[in-house]
């Protein structure tokens, strides 16, 4: 069947109409694959303010249980929506099975969030007078992802908010609006079963970067959680700011592993080749610069060239592919513009672009090693002391993450300590994609300084609110400052 067909068959499953200005094309071979409509930014600002009004008053347990009836949604339509993963985002399809199970697991991680929406209780210095803190819902939230995580980023952000009290609008990467229809869809079914949710709660905002951008502006909006290139956060954070509302960024990676001379350099080699060339490096945390000891580097290096040579490229729904296709000709350039004749083009299926991932000797970490080429390039830096590799691992304008293969403690410690990686993810003896949903994920710098999906992170759905209760007879203020009328 044509990838055409495929994509046809499943939004059928979803109950999705295929039609709209906005075309979706299929890596795999270029071929269209369906269409949207646009959406409009101020309708949807207006219907997420009034659903606000009732969510917010709707108790936090009883919105954990929308969030629970999506998570059995998601788990019916696992198989499903990863084919569409694939289809229209070019994921193989053990990639996009584990991003659908990671929309499930979010969902189970706010149901139970949902009831642990805590706040503390301060002493306070004042006799007769308690102090607490307590979280609120905070307005209407907007999500924009990036093509690379077509469904997993909007569940990361919208089963928190929904359970923080916050309705959500999505403005999906116009690269792959057909998979955020199908998840609509499935809130669909969701909102029916729990019954009682208001109109507007949940709304899909489909459209190019300006419909984006339109969406950002509003000042209705409290929250916006934006994930994508740099260059996107550099022009979002600002208007946000401009207009003091709340962002949440997460950007660009330019993610290190170093390689000790006490590594287990097989275990490394592994991890290094889904790190580095799974998901065709187009994930944020894409391995890109590997600083290995000089004491290891020719072996570790020729055991890299070997696998690159052997792994499968090609039609991610094969399931013996591990590598798929980039999303686009922009892609396949901007690849092109770092290797020059030394890209390698697979001739896979005709009218996707496919590649070899590339390893790239670089004698300094200067030029392009400090960019984020979205593409399956790996620069190999040496490095003599391990202070020098610490220096190069922190040395990139991006902050997201970062690994270390050791057996020597002191080493695996020093780099997750203060002095050590500055990046909001530092792993050991793991590559740097591939995160649990139970910790905060984001990173430093460039990548934008946001957290979403585990740990606190739902504090960021949330306002903050300090209450101060007298219960005594007295007046006493704090700091003992006095303030009496001498009648
Ligand atoms: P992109 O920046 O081109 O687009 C991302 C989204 O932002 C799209 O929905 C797009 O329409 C929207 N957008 C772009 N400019 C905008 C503007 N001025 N105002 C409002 N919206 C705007 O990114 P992409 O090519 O889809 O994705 C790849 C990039 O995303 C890489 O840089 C990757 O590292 C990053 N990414 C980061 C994370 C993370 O969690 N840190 C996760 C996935 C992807």
């Amino acid at each position: 069947m044509s990838v055409a067909g495929e994509v046809a068959e499943i939004l059928k499953q979803f109950g999705v109409r295929s039609e709209g200005s906005l075309v979706s094309r299929s890596p795999i071979d270029g071929s269209e694959i369906g269409r949207a409509s646009p959406g409009n930014p101020k309708t949807a600002c207006a219907q997420a303010v009034k659903a606000f009004e009732l969510w917010r008053t709707v108790p936090a347990p009883r919105r954990g249980e929308l969030v629970r009836l999506l998570g059995e949604e998601l788990r019916l339509a696992k198989v499903s929506l990863a084919s569409l993963v694939t289809l229209e985002a070019g994921k193989i399809i053990q990639e996009s099975l584990g991003e659908v199970q990671e929309m499930i697991d979010i969902c189970d991680f706010a149901v139970g969030l949902s009831r642990q929406l805590y706040g503390l209780t301060i002493a306070s210095e004042r006799p007769n007078h308690r102090m607490m803190e307590q979280w609120h819902p905070l307005g209407p939230v907007l999500v924009i992802s990036a093509f690379n995580f077509p469904v997993a980023v909007w569940a990361w952000n919208s089963a928190l908010a929904l359970v923080c009290g916050n309705p959500v609008i999505w403005k999906p990467s116009e690269k792959t609006p057909l998979c955020a229809e199908a998840v609509m869809a499935l809130v669909r079914r969701a909102l029916e079963r729990f019954g009682d949710a208001p109109d507007g709660l949940v709304q899909l905002v489909q459209g190019e970067r300006e419909v984006g951008a339109a969406l950002v502006a509003d000042q209705r909006v409290a929250l916006v959680s934006a994930t994508g290139s740099t260059a996107m956060g550099r022009a979002v954070g600002p208007k946000v700011a401009q207009r003091f509302g709340r962002v949440l960024l997460e950007l660009g990676g330019n993610n290190a592993m170093i390689v000790c001379p006490s590594a287990d350099v097989e275990l490394a080699a592994r991890a290094i080749l889904f790190a580095a060339a799974g998901t065709a490096g187009q994930r944020c945390t894409t391995l890109r610069r590997l600083i290995v000891h000089e004491s290891v580097a020719d072996g570790l290096v020729e055991r890299l060239r070997n696998l690159f040579a052997q792994v499968k490229i090609g039609d991610p729904r094969d399931p013996e592919t591990l590598i798929g296709p980039l999303i686009d000709e922009a892609a396949f350039t901007g690849m092109t513009n770092v290797l020059g004749d030394r890209i390698e083009r697979v001739d896979a299926v005709r009218g996707g672009f496919y590649v070899r991932p590339a390893i790239i000797e670089a004698p300094a970490q200067e030029g392009m090693v400090l960019k984020e080429t979205f593409a399956p390039i790996l620069y190999v830096l040496r490095y003599r002391d391990f202070d020098e590799a610490i220096s190069l691992n922190n040395s990139v304008p991006q902050g997201l993450s970062s690994s270390i293969f050791t057996t020597d403690l002191k080493e695996a410690e020093r780099f997750m300590s203060a002095s050590g990686s500055d990046c909001g993810i530092a792993n050991v003896n793991i590559g740097p994609s591939g995160a649990e949903i139970g910790g905060a994920f984001g990173g430093e710098k460039e990548t934008g300084g946001g957290r979403e999906s585990g740990s606190d992170s739902w504090r960021a759905y949330m306002r903050r609110q300090t209450n101060t209760i007298n219960y005594g007879s007295d007046l006493p203020l704090a700091q003992g400052i006095r303030f009496d009328v001498a009648e």
